[in-house]
């Protein structure tokens, strides 16, 4: 199995070596796992992200490992890259310098408001929760419009303090999908959120069907910001993803997607999942990247 969705200390609110992480993957008998540390480009001097600076630092670390570990796992290099309009001539500069193996994006904060942080969400309890939601959405809307990125992370993040809605929002949620869909983007199943007040998988199991209906790929993810949280709650995670009707996850090296069957575990398998790449066809713009 896989987990593409791992922190480091870089970026001031992860624990733990990056080694201990491969080890904590290797232990659990994972095929893949992928860095995925914040890049958070933001007027803040240090917004609980790597620097841009130290984007090369970052790399040559999971490179190293990489080189370490090659033939006992596959370790991944990418970025998590917070949505902020106006970072985004730094952010391009940055994801055409570098080599990544994936890039994946995240609605973090919306201007202002913080919608991921737990010190943040006590000063937004008299916020209205659909006023807020409909902002979320909106938001959403336009990072899906871009293509910069390969992923998005943790798609219905703003459930994560248990808010409730008067509104289900089905129709701003349908436009999404069909925006994804269109885009060729991949949705990441997080399981981070059974360790939330929310207590549920990002996304819920009605927006995953919703993605496996319109044939919207998914990979999947732990969130971990310590070693010991590396593969954390995956068996949840297949199970929601096999509910949705999905036999795949979705693999990348150097920014190209492909298949890893979730019923075949076997490492033996590895190279020649690595070669089944996933069927785009459909999709309407390829990204100039791929
Ligand atoms: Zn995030
Ligand atoms: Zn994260």
């Amino acid at each position: 199995m896989i987990d593409y969705h791992i922190h480091t200390p870089l970026c001031d609110h992860a624990e733990g070596s990056m080694e201990a992480c491969v080890r904590q993957g290797i232990s659990l008998g994972l095929l893949e796992i992928c860095f995925l540390d914040h890049l958070t480009v933001r007027s803040e001097e240090k917004p609980k992200s790597m620097t841009p600076e130290e984007v090369p630092l970052y790399l040559n670390a999971v490179k190293t490992l990489k080189d370490r570990y090659n033939g006992k796992i596959a370790v991944k290099a990418g970025l998590e890259v917070d949505y902020n309009p106006d970072a985004m001539e730094t952010v391009l500069k940055i994801l055409d310098t570098f080599d990544l193996d994936v890039v994946a994006s995240s609605v973090h904060f919306l201007n202002d408001i913080d919608v991921v942080s737990h010190s943040a969400a006590a000063g937004q309890a008299r916020m209205d929760p659909d006023a807020l939601f409909a902002r979320y959405l909106e938001t959403l809307y336009r990072m899906c419009r871009l293509d910069f990125f390969d992923v998005i992370c943790h798609v219905d993040l703003i459930k994560k303090f248990g808010r409730r809605t008067s509104s289900d929002f089905q129709a701003e949620i349908e436009d999404i999908l069909s925006l994804i869909r269109e885009q060729g983007h991949v949705v990441e199943v997080n399981t981070s959120g059974l360790d939330h007040p929310v207590g549920e998988i990002y996304p819920s199991q009605r927006l995953l069907a919703g993605c496996r209906e319109k044939g919207i790929p998914v990979t999947l993810g732990s969130d971990a910001h310590r070693p010991e949280a590396v593969g954390g709650h995956r068996a949840e995670g297949l199970a929601a993803v096999r509910n949705a009707g999905y036999q795949t996850l979705t693999g990348f090296t150097r920014r190209i997607a492909y298949a890893i069957d979730i019923d075949t575990n076997p490492k033996a398998d590895l190279l020649e999942k690595r070669a089944e790449t996933i069927d785009f066809s459909k999709r309407g713009n390829p990204k100039s990247h791929v």
